[in-house]
């Protein structure tokens, strides 16, 4: 299949002011150019992942270089078949990324030592350095660096409560970080630098980058790479091809994501299509029965459908 869209993944941490006007004239400019996608302005920096053509994403890039504040700013570029977005939004927001502080981090002032892929690499295999996955659970679960820690979290805004929870485990050790692109981990390195970490690493440009280097080409990485676009699962490593992912009913390998039907709880999980069929598309059983179910409204089931289905898992509807 002819790969005839770009995504481009990107962040800087820069003051901006006037945040909210310039999402505007942004979305503005970004629809002028035909890309899609969606962008993040903030106080204290822009974050985007957009899609197009070769020369839409192009005219992006220059159009992005053209401004002070983003002329070195880094473009991850992957190919892809499709255009990955449906719409174009540029959204502004207090925080690019929350961590629910008190007292925000500022990554211009404080944040981890920039690991480049090489570097990070020699870090996974060194015994004396924890290597902590700063992205949520569901992400972890598709795919990781092999051995890194799986904070327990649906949110990145319940890591800093995790890593108190769990500190002495890692205060000695020198702790490495990464995320998908970067962002997360300036600040989530620079708030381990306060907490009293004394030796603080992040992969520079996040997962995205360890897995086009051309020298480590994703060794070491597990699984697939989940993206906040359509395209969900992106391979890394292209070394050699494990799966980790295991579907959230049998356990059995999995890459396939799904929400669960329930609109109330959308809960990402890992299922094949013949067990999303099995369970309605729900978690649990509450989300099965949920009255809005998605799954069931989508494919049409009639309660006694629902009832067979249910009765296939030994499950029953109490009234
Ligand atoms: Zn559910």
């Amino acid at each position: 299949m002819p790969q005839d869209y770009r995504v481009l993944l990107y962040y800087q941490y820069v003051p901006i002011e006037n945040g909210d006007q310039f999402a505007k004239e942004h979305l503005a400019a970004c629809k002028e150019i035909g890309i899609t996608g969606r962008i993040l302005v903030a106080d204290e920096g822009i974050n985007g992942t957009v899609c197009g053509t070769f020369d839409q994403t192009e005219a992006y890039m220059t159009m992005m270089h053209e401004d002070a504040r983003f002329k070195t700013m880094i473009f991850k570029i992957d190919l892809a078949d499709h255009n990955s977005f449906k719409k174009m939004h540029v959204r502004y927001k207090r925080e690019l990324v929350n961590l629910s502080l008190e007292d925000d981090i500022n990554p211009l002032e404080i944040t981890g030592a920039y690991l480049n892929p090489k570097e990070f690499r020699e870090a996974i295999l060194d015994d004396n350095t924890v290597v902590i996955d700063a992205r949520n659970d569901y992400e972890y679960d598709l795919g990781h660096f092999r051995g890194a820690v799986r904070p327990d979290i649906r949110n990145f805004r319940d890591l800093p409560q995790w890593i108190r929870d769990h500190k002495e485990e890692f205060l000695e050790k020198r702790v490495v970080t990464y995320c998908t692109g970067g962002i997360r981990c300036e600040k989530f390195s620079g708030w381990l630098v306060r907490e009293g970490f004394k030796d603080v690493g992040q992969l520079h440009g996040g997962i995205a980058t360890y897995g086009k280097d051309p020298e480590v080409r994703g060794d070491l990485w597990d699984g697939q790479m989940y993206v906040f676009d359509n395209r969900i699962a992106v391979p890394i490593n292209q070394v050699e091809t494990v799966v980790v992912g295991k579907d959230w009913f049998d356990g059995t390998p999995c890459e396939r994501y799904i929400n669960c039907g329930n609109p109330e709880c959308n809960r990402q999980i890992l299922a094949s299509e013949e067990n999303e069929a099995k369970y309605l598309g729900g978690c649990e059983h509450d989300c099965r029965v949920h009255p809005r179910n998605r799954y069931v409204i989508s494919h049409n089931l009639t309660q006694e459908d629902v009832l067979t289905r249910l009765a296939a898992i030994n499950e029953v509807v109490t009234q």
